[in-house]
Parts: structure tokens; C-alpha cells; sequence
């Protein structure tokens, strides 16, 4: 491709590394000329300090995180290319939608090469975020080629996420396709649930979960099941379909909890005449829990992200060892702890160090059972470790 009038960013010496590994992020750092005058989310050449290209990239002039690579082939990035990465996207999620299964994330930023774009589908809606100048860039097709690809009746923007404002734009949320009154109707798993798309956490639904909650399907019956930061009640209805005993789901938003209710009353197949909500704080009632000594079977601990850098793992450690301090006091000898992080500013590692900690201080004897990540359609690029938001642990009680 020509590149005679395309902006250029030059890398500084030996800057080029992680780009020669398919990494597709380019700190401010690195650069040590601009080229032109690119405004933010303009296609910009990458060149290592030797004038060899590297890649196409979105420059983002507000953000340290200065580009976001396209592509590492030298290609036109225009709808076409926009239309070829759709594509695949959704062509890869092909067999996870189906009768029993009508909601899953179709993009996932940078591990499915489109930086800073996600979209989730609900039934015949989805659901966009941009998080990038580059994927404000190119918004609209975004949405066009969604639609094409999917054969979507709406499309809901969800742009509201905080990490909007590092890349200097505003948050922006509205209907952007057809018409989304209220909450629309999923199936995940063959139960019901209702996704607040408009209105909700993230765009809506904690798709990301989706394996997990088989797992605890699988897992859960006989138990008295503790659901502490229940959302809309995922884990809650997959442990009763699974044959829960009994259930106590815990979520300070009255929200959540309001759909959650609902969601399960929604599903008659599920037996699940003892389940409770508690729309409460997860710290203060795990306490209360302890004090009136409950025990219970199965726990899934889900927190929202305590620290979204690694500047925030500090403090974020500390409560993530609280509450599983807590919940591994809570349960029954024999009785299993899923519990999560989605904190990128916390490892795998020390997710998995904070959790043995809570081990020791809590005075129990436990063994990982399993790893657990996100959802199949979550992937992480090999070439883009930091992917990986969502780690957990099964966990059990000697
Ligand atoms: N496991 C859920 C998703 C959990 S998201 C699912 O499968 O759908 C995290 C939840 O924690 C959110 O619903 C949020 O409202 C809730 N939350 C955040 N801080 C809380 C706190 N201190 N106490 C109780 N709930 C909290």
C-alpha cells in the first residue's frame, strides 16, 4: 500500500518488539516522531526506527496508549476490512447460539483484532460498546456491518464504560437501531432470563460467566447455595436448576435483585421454593452469615472489579481476601467456592496467592479443584495476555 500520505509514527530504537509479537498496543513511549497531523482515531502507518513497517493502527492522541494496531498486514483499513474482521467474529461464535443459547459476546476487542470494539448479542438485539477513538472512528459502519452480519432487528450503544475518558471521549448510551423498550428476553443454558440492555451493568448481562454457571449447574446438587454479588440472578437460577436445596443471593443493587426475582419466577421448570435475596452490602452480610454460624454447600464469590490497574491491587487484595476469608468460614466440610476476579490489575497468580492466604487466615484446609476463565466466547489472544480480565478458582473445603 502506498503510504506516502498516511500520518506516520516512527518507534523509537528497539521499540518495536512487542509489535514484531502481534501485540497490538503502542504506549506513548515508544514513539519517537508523528508524522503529519493525525486527529484522534485516524489510520495511521507504524514504522520501526529503521523505517520498516510495522503495522496500520488508530491514533489516539489523549490516551498513553497512543495507537491500537489494526492490522499487521500492509492492507487498506476501510469497510471492507471492517467487514472482513465482523465477519469472522461472529462466524467463530457460529456454534455457541443456538435454541438453548440466544446470548453471546459476537466481538471481543483487541483477542478478536478489532481494538476497543465489543459487541454482545441478545437474541435479536445487540448491544455495542467503544471504548477507543479508533472504534468511535469507524462507528457507524461498526454498527451497519453488525447488523449485516447478524441479522439484528435493534442495536443498543452501551459506550458508558470509565475507560472512555482515558481516550478523552464522553460516555454515550442509547438505541441506536429499531426499538428497545425495557428488558429483552435470553436463553442461556434453556432458562430464561431478562437483560436490562439500556440500563443494566456492562451491556446488560454477564456473558463472560456463561461456562461457569453450567459448571455450578453441575456441581450444585443437594447443596444450600450462597450467591454473593448476584446480579440478575445467574448463578442463582443455574444452581436451582442443577437441584440447589436452597439458595441466598446477595447484591446491593435493588435492581439486580428485581430481575433477578423475576428471572426466576419466570423459569417454572426450576423447583426452587427456598431461595432468598438480600439486596445488602456482600462485606456486612457474610459477616452476619458468620455470626449466626450458617453453613452452606456451594458459594460463588463474583465481585465487580476491585482494581482496574495494577496501581489498585493493593487495596484490592485486601478485600478480595476478606470476602473469601469469610465465604471459606462459611462453607461446609466437602462444600466448593467458585470464586472470581475480573480485576486486570490483579494476576492469575496473585489471585491465586490472596485466595491461598485467605486459606491459611481462615484456618481451613482447601484444594483448587479447577482453574475457571471466561466464557469460549471470550477468547485471549495469544499475542495480548492482558485478555485475560477473568480468573477464578474451584475451590474445596477438606
Ligand atoms: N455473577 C453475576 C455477575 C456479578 S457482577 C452474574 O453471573 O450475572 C457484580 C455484582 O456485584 C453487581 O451486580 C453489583 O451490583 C454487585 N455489587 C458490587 N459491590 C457490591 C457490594 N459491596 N455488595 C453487594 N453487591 C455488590
Amino acid at each position: 500500500m502506498a503510504h506516502g500520505r498516511a500520518a506516520a509514527l516512527t518507534l523509537g530504537p528497539g521499540r518495536d518488539k512487542s509489535l514484531r509479537q502481534r501485540h497490538p498496543w503502542i504506549w506513548s513511549g515508544a514513539v519517537a516522531r508523528v508524522d503529519g497531523s493525525p486527529a484522534a482515531g485516524d489510520t495511521v502507518v507504524v514504522r520501526a526506527h529503521d523505517g520498516a513497517f510495522l503495522a496500520w493502527a488508530a491514533y489516539s492522541p489523549a490516551s498513553q496508549l497512543r495507537a491500537r494496531v489494526w492490522t499487521f498486514d500492509d492492507e487498506p483499513v476501510d469497510e471492507a476490512f471492517f467487514a472482513r474482521r465482523i465477519g469472522a467474529s461472529v462466524r467463530r461464535r457460529a456454534a455457541l447460539l443456538d435454541a438453548e443459547h440466544t446470548a453471546c459476546r459476537l466481538v471481543h476487542g483487541e483477542s478478536d483484532g478489532l481494538p476497543g470494539v465489543v459487541a454482545d448479542r441478545y437474541g435479536d438485539l445487540v448491544v455495542v460498546q467503544l471504548t477507543a477513538a479508533g472504534a468511535e472512528r469507524w462507528r457507524d459502519p461498526l454498527v451497519d456491518l453488525l447488523v449485516g452480519a447478524t441479522g439484528a432487528t435493534a442495536v443498543v450503544e452501551r459506550s458508558d464504560a470509565d475507560v472512555r475518558a482515558l481516550e478523552g471521549l464522553a460516555p454515550r448510551t442509547g438505541v441506536l437501531r429499531g426499538a428497545v423498550d425495557g428488558p429483552v428476553a435470553i436463553v442461556e443454558d434453556g432458562l430464561a432470563y431478562r437483560v436490562d440492555a439500556l440500563a443494566g451493568q456492562k451491556t446488560g448481562f454477564y456473558l463472560d460467566q456463561r461456562d461457569n454457571r453450567r459448571r455450578v449447574r453441575d456441581l450444585a446438587r443437594g447443596r444450600d447455595v450462597l450467591n454473593a454479588f448476584c446480579y440478575t440472578g445467574g448463578y442463582t437460577l443455574a444452581a436451582h436448576a442443577g437441584g440447589a436445596a436452597s439458595s441466598v443471593s446477595i447484591d446491593s443493587s435493588a435492581e439486580a435483585i428485581g430481575l433477578a426475582r423475576s428471572n426466576l419466577a419466570a423459569n417454572p421448570s426450576i423447583r426452587a421454593a427456598d431461595a432468598s435475596w438480600r439486596t445488602a452490602d456482600v462485606f456486612t452480610e457474610l459477616r452476619k452469615l458468620r455470626d449466626h454460624a450458617r453453613r452452606f454447600g456451594l458459594i460463588v464469590l463474583d465481585p465487580p472489579k476491585f482494581a482496574p490497574t495494577a496501581a489498585h491491587a493493593a487495596r484490592a487484595a485486601r478485600a478480595y481476601k476478606d470476602i473469601n476469608l469469610l465465604a471459606l468460614k462459611l462453607l461446609e466440610p466437602g462444600g466448593l467456592l467458585a470464586t472470581f476476579s475480573c480485576s486486570g490489575g490483579v494476576s492469575a497468580e496473585l489471585f491465586r496467592k490472596i485466595v491461598a492466604g485467605a486459606a491459611v487466615d481462615a484456618n481451613v484446609d482447601a484444594a483448587v479443584i479447577a482453574p475457571l476463565a471466561a466464557s469460549a466466547d471470550h477468547p485471549v489472544s495469544l499475542a495480548f495476555p492482558e485478555g485475560e480480565y477473568l480468573k477464578g478458582l474451584l475451590v474445596e473445603r477438606r
